[in-house]
Order: C-alpha cells, then structure tokens, then sequence
C-alpha cells in the first residue's frame, strides 16, 4: 500500500498518523536531518552536515553537535571529541597544547626578561661607579686647586707683608742717619760757636760777655 492508496482509503485520523509516520520515516533517510538531543522531539535539517557541525535546535535553542548528537562540546573539535572519549584519561586537546605552548613562551619571555634586566642592571651599576669615580677625581682636582689657590694668596700676603717691613726698617734707618747727620752737624756748631761755662760747664755763646 503506498501513500496515495492510503490517502484514498483511510479515513483522516488514520491518515494523519500514517502521513506522521511517512513524513517521520522519509525524513529519516535524510542524511542531514536531525532530531534534537534535547528531548524537544523536534528535527530539522542541518544541511551543512559535519562540515559545520554545531546545530542549534529551532524550537528549544539547545546547541548541540550534529555528528556526535550531544550537547555542544565547547572548545573540541569533532576528532578531539572522539579522542576524548576514547582515551579522558591522557586526553589533551589543541586548546591545552596552545596553551601549554603559550605558558612555555611566557615563561621564556619572563626569563628572558629578567635576563635583560639583570644586564642593565649591572650596566647602570657600572655606569654611576664610573660617574662617581669621576666626580670624586673632579672634586680632588677642584680641591686640589683650591689649596693652591689659598696658598699662593697667603704666599702673596706674607711677601706684600716683608716687603713693607723692609722698607719701614730702610725708612727708620734713613731717618735715623739723618738723625744722626743733624745732631752732628748741631754738636759742631755749638762747639764752634760756644765755649764751656767755666763753673757749670755749659756751653756759653763764645761772643757773649766775651
Ligand atoms: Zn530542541
Ligand atoms: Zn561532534
Ligand atoms: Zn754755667
């Protein structure tokens, strides 16, 4: 009995169930149709198929997986999903190896880092001892200068100091041969001129009473 006979034949609650049944039966053999996993009882085609296998059902918007009907497994792709199930133990999908890989990069960037800054570290370090250095022999030098300067003023001083000694002595000892030269020249005058008192023995004008 085929489809028309029964639509021909049956009467329409008979035919309802037998048209369900038929359409139930030919979507079946659809290879792209889907029930959905989620108990909703409703099917839909998918027709990307496991090219994209990700299926979100029409009527409750469960997301599930077209080729393993389950729940979407988030972050596996289908073959990671078949080896996860073989094998959940020692199971490592792409996304772990990303990143492990991208842990094991990370900790060499940071060594590398470290690496660097240890290096210019001790450059700077090397750097300021040199500056330092330098700045100690520029004060030593300034220093240095300094002293000579004070001691070349004070040299300068002491002579300025002699040289007006020197001439105060010359001055004094000018002074004192004119001195000298005048009380000279007054002992002669007066020895010239003037004669002993006979009774006191000072010296009289020779011209006076004489
Ligand atoms: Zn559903
Ligand atoms: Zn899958
Ligand atoms: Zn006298």
């Amino acid at each position: 009995m085929g489809y028309e006979d029964v639509e021909q034949y049956a009467d329409r609650e008979t035919f309802g169930k037998y048209s369900d049944l038929a359409l139930r039966g030919a979507v079946n053999q659809a290879p792209d149709f889907v029930w959905c996993p989620n108990g909703c009882e409703s099917g839909q085609i998918h027709e990307a198929g496991n090219e994209q296998p990700i299926v979100t059902c029409v009527k409750c918007r469960f997301k599930f997986c077209f080729r393993h009907q389950v729940r979407w497994h988030e972050q596996l792709t289908c073959a990671e999903y078949d080896s996860f199930v073989s094998d959940p133990e020692n199971f490592r999908s792409q996304i772990d190896i990303l990143n492990e890989e991208a842990e094991t990069l990370r900790l060499e960037e940071q060594s590398a880092r470290r690496t660097q800054e240890e290096a210019d570290r001790k450059l700077a370090q090397s750097l300021m001892a040199a500056e330092q250095r330098e700045e100690a022999e520029r004060q030593a030098q300034w220093e240095s200068a300094e002293r000579e300067r004070r001691e070349e003023t004070e040299r300068r001083r002491l002579q300025a100091e002699r040289m007006a000694m020197q001439q105060q002595a010359e001055k004094m000892r000018i002074e004192a041969v004119r001195k000298r030269g005048e009380e000279e020249l007054s002992r002669r005058t007066v020895e010239r001129t003037t004669k002993p008192c006979p009774g006191c023995r000072w010296p009289i004008e020779k011209n006076s009473g004489w």
